[in-house]
């Protein structure tokens, strides 16, 4: 307010100069000098018709101001909540690994270019009981343990996926079965260790099977995940909380 008070008294100034200045020309031009009444006329009538003609004008510039960047700070906000959305809408909200969907896109996308990679599905044992003892609150804390476990035991460059219920899925880029039977191995083993504590303190034994398939001729998302799901229902069937590779021949297109 002060501003416009200040910017108003500038104009109102300016003003009254110019119509002291031209009041004067005029007067020297029919030969009469400035009295008092004339001074009095060029200064009162500037005055009375510039300064809340000008303050009126720059108070509603103000005003608008004020909007526009209401207005800007808005749509910031606006693009930071969309940014956040279209990251949420790529990751599962409970383990914040990438959703089904993204996770097959971005393994599909990485076998073509790279032409080379291991598939490993990990699922988690007897988890029904987990949820059954404890309810599925806890078995929801068991299930991000898990999924902190394979986070762990990737390389950033790796995916890791949630692919549904208590089953994961982890893409080892570039990795081939003699890397990919280690990293399976570590993530058995870090989840096996993963010293899961219920809620009313009773320690709770995690672990998962895991199956293994490798690409190195472009096979499809869903050639290697046949795969790997056989393997992974051979270590069921063997008793859980193992890996179990596939035959030495990587799967082909
Ligand atoms: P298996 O070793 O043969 O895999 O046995 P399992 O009990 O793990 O397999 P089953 O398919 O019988 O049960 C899977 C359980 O996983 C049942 C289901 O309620 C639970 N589950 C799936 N998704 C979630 C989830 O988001 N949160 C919780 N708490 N439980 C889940
Ligand atoms: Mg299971
Ligand atoms: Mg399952």
């Amino acid at each position: 307010m002060r501003k416009v008070f200040v910017y108003a008294s500038i104009s109102t100034a300016i003003s009254i100069l110019g119509s002291l200045a031209v009041g004067w020309l005029a007067l020297t031009m029919l030969g009469r000098d400035m009295d008092s009444t004339a001074f009095a006329i060029c200064t009162l009538c500037p005055t009375a018709i510039v300064f809340p003609a000008s303050a009126y004008t720059y108070n509603q510039r103000r005003k608008v101001a004020e909007v526009h960047n209401r207005l800007r700070a808005a749509h910031r906000e606006l693009a930071a909540m969309n940014r956040r959305l279209a990251e949420k809408a790529l990751v599962d909200s409970l383990t914040g690994l990438l959703n089904r969907g993204v996770f097959i896109e971005v393994v599909e996308r990485s076998k073509n270019v790279r032409k080379r990679g291991s598939l490993l599905v990990a699922d988690a044992d007897n988890f029904k009981q987990i949820n059954d003892r404890f309810g599925h609150l806890t078995g929801d804390d068991a299930l991000r343990k898990i999924a902190r476990a394979i986070a762990d035991c990737t390389r950033r460059a790796d995916y890791r996926g949630r692919l549904g219920g208590e089953e994961f899925g982890v893409f080892l880029v570039d990795a081939d079965l003699g890397e990919a039977s280690k990293v399976a191995e570590r993530i058995r083993k870090a989840v096996e260790e993963a010293g899961f504590v219920a809620p009313d303190g009773t320690p709770v034994q995690l672990t998962v099977s895991i199956g293994v398939a490798t690409a190195e001729t472009g096979a499809s998302f869903a050639d290697l995940m046949n795969v790997a799901d056989k393997r992974l229902y051979e270590a069921k069937a063997k008793g859980r909380n193992m890996v179990i590779l596939p035959p030495q021949t990587p799967v082909a297109a």
